[in-house]
């Protein structure tokens, strides 16, 4: 099964679980609004560049839509369709009052100038302001888009609507954006581990991590989980992996990776490829990389019983199946890599008040709403014999079910 099939798999599984009407289920399941357009731009060298952008509205009984923007070759319909709806689900189970939405250009980012991305941009912009906006969708970084990417947004966006700096979130701090939102997804994937790691009477401390990605989740999970006690014994990134039982420096690391491109060759540490870290004998494994990693083989040869997906999508269903059969526990994405759309929407609140948040004041709503947000989860798995993933569904279908209902039709 593609990822962009399992997030329908499961929102079946679980719309079945609530007794959901088929009618509904096809309501839930539909986007609202799907956009594509054209966005040719004039390239360095005088030709015309051709590009399609996208963007899936999928769903708003809950709030405005709020979804990233990936700028990637492989962007297509369904790709934008799946992830929106993932954002329709994300939202809801750590309920901030949005909806769900994605989009995307199809272009490799990598290949053009500075300028050719900024015009990219501004047109695609054009495109779309009468669809976007503070109160309508609310687009932010993914793949292959930054801070800088949604500054250029913001500064389209008000030469129709003028100053609306909330119609974008992510920004650079300079420019509207909110302290802490870096940090945001790392720190959220550390505190939900705590928290079952708490559920189950124990403590982080000297329990081993293994961390499948080394850039902005896979990086900032390790640094607050090192400093809430755990051990951080193994990290890989796009150049394979390190291993070191008893514990890897990360700030040697961290130094180390930046100098040779990546974490291979780091002494003190045995060398392990992607597939070998997912199997390591440790007590917690983090995926945080790509997608589609954790295959039907890999769950039959893990050891780990505690799995916090910062990536997204990164279990396949039949795997998520084998792991839950041999009782590890997985910490489903849309929970556990949640942080960036709570901080998201602590930047969109500090925009529209026009009022400054302190770092501390983000980390202590964020940690109040990751933690809210888990029990409930933990509490419905646990009443209705549910796994984590299919109670975050559960919660998440119940609440813009009961929205849509409210709102009428
Ligand atoms: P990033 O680009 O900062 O880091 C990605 C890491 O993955 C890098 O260390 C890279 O070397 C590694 N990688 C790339 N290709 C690989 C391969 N073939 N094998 C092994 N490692 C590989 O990205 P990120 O922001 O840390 O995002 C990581 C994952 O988390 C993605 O699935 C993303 O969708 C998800 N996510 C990110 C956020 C966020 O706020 N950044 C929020 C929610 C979900």
């Amino acid at each position: 099964m593609k990822s962009t099939e399992a997030v329908a798999y499961y929102f079946n599984k679980a719309a079945a679980e609530l007794g959901l009407s088929d009618s509904m289920k096809t309501l839930l399941l539909t986007p609202e609004r799907s956009i594509k357009v054209e966005v040719s731009i004039p390239m360095d060298n005088g030709e015309i560049g051709n590009f399609v952008g996208y963007r899936v509205q999928h769903d708003s009984s809950r709030g405005p839509f709020k979804g990233g923007l990936r700028y990637h070759p492989q962007v297509d319909t369904d790709e934008v369709a799946a992830l929106a709806s993932l954002m329709t689900w994300k939202t809801a189970v750590v309920d901030v009052p949005y909806g769900g939405g994605k989009g995307g250009i199809q272009v490799d980012p990598k290949k053009l100038s500075r300028g050719e991305l900024e015009r990219l941009t501004r047109k695609f912009v054009q495109r779309i302001h009468d669809f976007i906006g503070p109160k309508i969708d609310i687009p932010a970084p993914d793949m292959g888009t930054d801070g800088q990417v949604m500054a250029w947004i913001a500064n389209e966006y008000a030469k129709f609507h003028g100053f609306e700096p909330g119609v974008v979130t992510g920004k650079p701090v300079e420019l509207h954006g909110i302290v802490g939102r870096e940090e945001a997804t790392g720190r959220g994937v550390a505190t939900i581990t705590r928290e079952v790691v708490k559920r189950q009477g124990r403590t982080l401390d000297g329990m081993s991590v293994a961390i499948q990605g080394f850039g902005n989740v896979g990086s900032i999970s390790a640094r607050f989980l090192a400093g809430m006690g755990a051990k951080i014994v193994a990290i890989s990134d796009v150049t394979g992996g390190v291993y070191a039982p008893d514990g890897l420096d990360l700030e040697e690391l961290t130094k180390y990776s930046k100098s040779a491109g990546g974490v291979k060759g780091f002494s003190h540490a045995k060398y392990v490829t992607n597939e070998e870290l997912l199997t390591l004998p440790v007590d917690i494994l983090i995926p945080a990389a790509l997608g589609d990693v954790i295959t039907t083989e890999i769950a039959r040869n893990m050891k780990a019983r505690l799995i916090v997906e910062g990536a997204n999508n990164p279990t396949f269903p039949e795997a998520d199946e084998i792991l839950n059969q041999n009782g590890v526990i997985v910490v489903p994405d849309i929970l556990a890599n949640a942080g960036g759309v709570i901080v998201s929407y602590f930047e969109w609140v500090q925009n529209l008040q026009n009022f400054r948040w302190t770092y501390e004041q983000v980390v202590r709503e964020q940690d109040s709403k990751m933690s809210q947000a888990f029990d409930k989860v933990y509490e419905v798995a646990k009443s209705r014999n549910l796994s984590l993933r299919l109670a975050a569904f559960y919660v998440a279908i119940e609440r813009v079910a009961k929205a849509t209902e409210l709102g009428g039709f």
